[in-house]
């Protein structure tokens, strides 16, 4: 939810400094100064300049920037390669760009536990035509953690960019991330406390980008549109606090998702911890019930006051399969009975009794009518 500094923080946006920040007059230069703070705030983060900041409305754009703006501005043969396990966001546009004839792809594979073979991601590079590599920091429904700053070596050696979808990463890894080799990172605040609709890619100028909407020239020309003041303020402060409380706030968070997960285990037979075998975030428990279906136990949950997702919230509407288990190659019968277990920075040990209390009930009884 909204951290209440970062709506403290949004407030005068949205109240008496209401002007446009690209305005001259009086009413918009308290609202550009804004900006500018948030921008050099983010920026300082990174170790970028504030120029080097494009603010957009989520992930996805920032996502679709990076990857259609990347290839577009290329030179010469493009090939670019992702990872089957990325969020749509990605993937989506990846497939896109091949089908438009834009670029050539490589779509690489995960193991049993989600990791990618490093040695697999080095073949599939052709050094000078492979212009972007775009792999995701942590996966967004298994928690699993690629291994960036090797991959950024591989990428970086082979004379390539990297983009990293950091949207599971903030907040759930220790802080350091915003210092690797990364060219571009796409952040969306609605996962760290910040509002929904504010997102950011960072675009540093040695990246050679073309923007997608084009008009008045904001954002570097990279996003034209009249900037969201108190989105722009709200994803700087939540990007703050983010970072400023990972290191007080992972350690409990892991220690708390490892007691969920082992009090399921004991509890609830047939369940299986996915990835357990990889290093994964922090707040993100992903497991696998033999022989039931996620539906009933969601809504069940769903009665007790517990939001649970089957793998990610677009697609757990639709409940079909997920492709992230798909390219993880899990058993047909393990693949619809799933369960995503989220915790954030607020999450208490009494939240954690609770659903070892609710759930192992609520299986058993889907179990018995199934
Ligand atoms: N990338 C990842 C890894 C995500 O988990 C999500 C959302 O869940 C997105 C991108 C898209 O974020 P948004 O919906 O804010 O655009």
């Amino acid at each position: 939810r909204l951290d209440p500094e970062v709506l403290d923080a949004m407030m005068p946006l949205l109240t008496e400094h209401f002007g446009n920040p690209g305005s001259s007059h009086s009413g918009g230069r308290p609202v550009a100064k804004a900006v500018h703070a948030a921008r050099r705030a983010v920026a300082d983060r990174f170790g970028l300049e504030p120029s080097e900041i494009v603010f957009l409305a989520s992930a996805t754009e920032a996502d679709n920037l990076a990857l259609r703006g990347v290839i577009t501005a290329c030179e010469g043969p493009r090939h670019l390669i992702t990872t089957a396990v990325e969020h749509p966001a990605v993937l989506d546009v990846a497939r896109a760009l091949e089908s438009e004839g834009l670029c050539s792809l490589t779509v690489l594979g995960v193991d049993r536990d989600g990791q990618l073979s490093l040695d697999a991601l080095r073949k599939a590079i052709r050094p000078g035509d492979t212009k972007l590599v775009s792999i995701m920091g942590a996966n967004n429904e298994t928690g699993v953690l690629f291994p960036i700053p090797e991959i950024a070596s591989i990428v970086h050696d082979a004379g390539a960019l990297l983009h990293v979808d950091a949207v599971q990463l903030i907040g759930k890894v220790p802080p350091e991330w915003t210092r690797w080799p990364v060219d571009l990172f796409s952040l969306s605040a609605h996962k760290f406390h910040g509002p929904k609709g504010s997102g950011l890619m960072t675009a540093p100028k040695h990246v050679k980008l073309n923007p997608m909407v084009v008009g008045g020239g904001q954002e570097r020309g990279l996003r034209s549109g009249t900037e969201n003041p108190a989105g722009i303020v709200g994803i700087s402060k939540a990007l703050e606090l983010a970072l400023d409380h990972s290191a007080e706030a992972l350690p409990p968070m892991a220690a708390r998702r490892d007691r969920l997960a082992e009090g399921l285990r004991a509890q609830v037979e047939g369940l299986v911890v996915t990835g357990a075998g990889a290093a994964r975030n922090a707040n993100t428990l992903h497991v696998t019930i033999a022989g039931v279906e996620a539906e009933p136990i969601l809504v069940n949950l769903d009665r007790e006051g517990i939001a649970v997702s089957a793998g990610s919230a677009c697609s757990s509407g639709a409940l079909k399969a997920s492709h992230v288990l798909e390219a993880m190659g899990l058993p047909k019968d393990r693949i619809h009975g799933v369960l995503r277990l989220s915790l954030s920075r607020e999450t208490t040990d009494a939240d954690i009794d609770r659903v070892l209390e609710v759930l192992p009930p609520i299986v058993q009884r889907v179990r018995n009518l199934g």
